[in-house]
Order: C-alpha cells, then structure tokens, then sequence
C-alpha cells in the first residue's frame, strides 16, 4: 500500500482528501494543528488501522517515522477573517510550512503536490484567469500575508524541483464550497446559508457586482487527485468557471432555503477582487477535468449538510 502525508487533514479540503485516498487503498497520515480544522471531521477515519493522525503545526520541523510516497500540503487558515485573525500563522505556514514540507518530501524521496490559490491573482485585471498571468497582488493590504505566502510556497516548491528535482505538483484552488466548510468561517457561502438558516438577512459586501464561481468541493477533490498521480509539474487551476455575482448567489441561496429573508449591504472588505473566473483549458487538456456537480445540485447537498449541523 501507499502512504500519504496530508497537512491540513482536519480541515475542509484536508479531510475530503483523507476520505478520496483511504477509499483508494492508500494508508494515510493525518497532521492538523487544530486551529482552524476540526477533528469531528476525521473522527470517522480512526477506527482504520489505515489512519494515523497526528496534532503538529507543520510551521515548526516535521517528523513522520516510516516511508511516505506522496505529501499533500493544505494546511493553511484559508478565509479572510482567519488570516486576518491569525495573519502570522498564516505567513509561516504557507512558508515555513512549505519549507519543511519540501524538505520531508526530498528526505523521503517523496511526491510532494502543494495547495496554491487563486488569491495568487490578486485583484485581476485579465479575465477569466489563465495560470500564464502573474496577478495584481497588494503585499501589504490584508490579504497579503495569504496571498503572499502563496505566491513564496509556489516559488520555494519551483525551486525543489528545479535545483533537487523532487516531483512536485502546484494546484491554483478557486473558490470552493460543500459539506465540512465551517459554519463560522465567514466566507460568502457559510455567512449566507448560516443567516439563511437563523431567520437573518443576508449580507452582502459591496454592491454585490464583484463575481466568483464556486466549485463543488467532490470535483476538485477529483481534479486534485488527478494532477498529483500526473506527470505535470506547473502549476494547474481546478475550479468551476460558471460565475456569478455575489448579489445572484445570495438570491440563490435564498430562494433555495425558502425563506424571506432579504438582502442587506455592507461595506466591502478592502483589496476585495471584483472578479474571479477560471481558465481551465490546462485541465482540461492534461487532467481530461472539468467539473460535473452543478451549483444548483452541490448547494442542494451543502445546504442539508448545514441544517444537520446546526440541528446538533
Ligand atoms: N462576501 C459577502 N458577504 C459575506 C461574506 C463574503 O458579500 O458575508 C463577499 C466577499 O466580499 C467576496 C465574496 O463574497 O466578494 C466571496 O468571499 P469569500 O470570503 O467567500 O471568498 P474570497 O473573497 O476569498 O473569494
């Protein structure tokens, strides 16, 4: 069998992979410091003499005793409101992190694919977005310390594979949403459903004009899964380009909870892109990917997974 490291296993993105590679027959390592994941989202997986967790903050050295085959980075605070809550810890761990990730990986003779964003766009003035655009990047607005440690991860895992030639894969992660997101985290989806389900309004920041396009988190779990067995080393976006404006997709997401709750406006965040869209030609082309869950059903199943958890 296998054996997978995933950083950030407790968290959103983290234990959806943890689920994808224990139901494809590899033994996992789980590592999660536990500041932004949540271990009920594991709890399920320790009963396997297959999964192993371990309660470490992967900005300080990484120890994993025995063989690895593959290391997936993916921890990382990853919603405005943490970073801008935790913004060292950010820094470190897309940093730091990396770098001790990048070394494990060299060390163990490993396959290491790193969790990249489309945050390394910045505010984009091209659009939709290809992975041959620099981006538009404010390094000392409060987005930065994200944005910033991202753009070094992708710099520093370049590096490895340039000067050590260690496999490495960077994946570009647009705006993705379903089951395990927390309900607090403060994102677009989370605050719309969470109000939609107490009876509050719904706020919207700006006007509502600035677009996004949410992918299911089972799609890019598929893409991700695809670019690490891969042979392609640049990086590659995995997202859905089906965009909308944030104003639509608070209607949506009214309209599918049944309330009537409305609408209201708050000012936007600053440095807020004004829009987000995928190119995924390259994904399409190397990973034969493209996303099959559409808004309509991946919010139907969002939106039943939130209900349980807030019933509890
Ligand atoms: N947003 C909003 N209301 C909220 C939370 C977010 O209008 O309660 C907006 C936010 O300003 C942004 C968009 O929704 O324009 C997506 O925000 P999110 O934090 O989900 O992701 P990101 O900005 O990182 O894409």
């Amino acid at each position: 069998m296998k054996r997978v490291l995933i950083t950030g296993a407790a968290g959103f993105l983290g234990s959806h992979l943890c689920d994808k590679f224990m139901d494809n027959g590899y033994k996992v390592v789980g590592m999660d410091n536990l500041i932004t994941g949540d271990l009920s989202n594991i709890e399920h997986l320790f009963a396997s003499e297959h999964f192993e967790f371990y309660n470490h903050d992967v900005s300080k050295f990484v120890h994993v005793a025995g063989d690895l085959d593959y290391i997936l980075h993916f921890a990382s605070p990853a919603s405005p409101i943490d970073y801008l809550k935790i913004p060292i810890q950010t820094l470190k761990v897309g940093s730091l992190g990396t770098h001790n990730l990048l070394g494990l990986a060299k060390e163990k003779e490993a396959r290491i694919l790193v969790a990249s964003t489309s945050e390394i766009y910045g505010d984009p003035d091209v659009h939709p977005q290809k992975e041959e655009y620099w981006g538009n990047v404010n390094s000392v607005g409060p987005r930065g310390v994200y944005d910033e440690a991202k753009r070094f991860q992708e710099a520093m895992t370049m590096a490895y594979h340039t000067f050590h030639g260690l496999e490495t894969r960077i994946v570009r992660i647009f705006n993705t949403y379903g089951p395990r997101m927390r309900l607090d985290d403060g994102r677009a989806l989370p605050a719309f459903m969470s109000q939609a389900l107490e009876g509050k309004d719904l706020t919207v920041f700006g006007d509502g004009s600035q677009t996004r396009s949410f992918c299911y988190v089972d799609d890019l779990i598929e893409g991700i899964y695809r670019l690490l067995l891969s042979d392609y080393s640049q990086p590659v976006n995995i997202g859905n380009p089906s965009e909308i404006t944030i104003k639509e997709f608070a209607e949506e997401i009214i309209k599918l909870t049944g309330t009537d709750n409305k609408v209201i406006y708050k000012p936007l965040p600053k440095d807020d892109p004004k829009q987000r869209c995928p190119d995924i030609s390259r994904a399409k082309e190397i990973l034969d990917w493209e996303p099959k869950v559409d808004r309509s059903e991946g919010l139907k199943r969002t939106y039943e997974y939130f209900k349980q958890k807030l019933n509890k």
